[in-house]
């Protein structure tokens, strides 16, 4: 048996037959696994979703309360029988909650990462490498080029910028889940004890972090009224809100971006970046490749991102890799005309 006997890339995205569920589906299904509450993983609609309590609760912060019909909260470690599949979820360290989905079936054992990074994180649970044997990764920084380096040495270089541009309002684009709040934990972490003036639309799910137990010190939210005042601050604020920031400030603002993308200075200068930080929820080349060697896969099947330099290395290794979508389940088209009526 290999991975194509349990899992069908579908219109609506990954499908398990055997235990009839979907993984972080791309379309309203009955019942649905999800990874972590990103945009792009966690959709309203579905008839029954079932994730950490932790993704629960950001899917309901950001989708309403009634963002699935019935809503199941699974541990990390905790096993439950779907049709004929056992399922688990494993920590992924991407953000709070994010996990790993472990599929058991008739002993072959296959783990859809969803997405995740190495890197030390103290706003969630570390990554833990699970055993399988077929391995399902991200790719979006799978290119050697992709070497984050260390997150505190990044935000040293933004106390740095602070200290030499008293002057001016550093204005942090950072993403609302998970990125937001490892900035504040990093900048606490590198002794940073000025209050941060939180952007209002990062508020509500930074006080969820807190709820959890996290401590994120005295934040501020934003108002107009703070425009005028900034500087020599930091404020938090969402990446789109860093575009016409001059119109908004008088605090000669500072951009800063917060992103693996920072990597490349053409990303960094096309957007008007002053200081790019290296930051990212993703691994990068050299985790994905640990990653995968830690696993001990002998099959691996990579999903978005850059594919093809991860399955050529994957491949001198002897690891029977593939991009997921040219697995032979077919494109949208090919599954439709499966579907089509004799
Ligand atoms: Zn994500
Ligand atoms: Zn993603």
């Amino acid at each position: 048996m290999d991975a194509a006997d349990l899992l069908n890339l579908t219109p609506a995205g990954l499908y398990c037959s055997v235990g009839d569920f979907y993984i972080d589906p791309l379309r309203a299904v009955p019942r649905a696994l999800i990874t972590h509450g990103h945009s792009d993983h966690a959709r309203s609609g579905h008839a029954k979703v079932l994730a950490t309590k932790e993704t629960l609760a950001i899917m309901a912060l950001r989708c309403g309360a009634g963002f699935a019909a019935e809503m199941q909260a699974i541990a990390y470690g905790e096993e439950l029988r779907l049709g004929a599949v056992t399922v688990s979820f494993h920590p992924a360290g991407h953000v709070l909650g994010s996990a790993q989905i472990l599929l058991s079936f008739q002993g072959k054992r296959i783990v859809i990462s969803g997405d995740y990074k190495r890197q030390a994180d103290p706003t969630c649970r570390g990554f833990e490498p699970v055993a399988c044997d077929c391995f399902i990764t991200e790719a979006t920084f799978g290119l050697p080029v992709f070497r984050h380096g260390d997150p505190a040495g990044e935000i040293g270089k933004l106390l740095a910028s602070l200290h030499l541009f008293p002057e001016r309002a550093h204005f942090v684009g950072a993403y609302a889940l998970g990125k937001a709040q490892r900035i504040l934990a990093l900048l606490r972490a590198e002794g940073y004890e000025k209050p941060i003036f939180i952007h209002p639309s990062l508020t509500a799910l930074t006080d969820y972090y807190e709820s959890t137990g996290l401590a994120f010190g005295t934040l501020r939210r934003l108002t107009p009224a703070d425009m005028a005042k900034l500087r020599g601050e930091i404020i938090l604020c969402p990446p789109m809100w860093l575009s016409d920031l001059a119109s908004r400030s008088e605090a000669e603002p500072r951009k800063v971006f917060a992103s693996g993308w920072m990597r490349v200075r053409a990303r960094a200068r096309q957007r008007g970046i002053e200081l790019p930080l290296v930051i990212s929820d993703h691994a990068d080349w050299d985790a994905l490749c640990r990653t995968i060697v830690d696993t001990g896969c002998t099959e691996l099947l990579v999903t978005h991102g850059e594919s093809d330099a991860l399955v050529h290395w994957a491949q001198t290794r002897g690891i029977a890799a593939a991009p997921l979508h040219l697995m032979g389940y077919g494109d949208e088209e090919a599954a439709r005309a499966a579907e089509a009526p004799e």
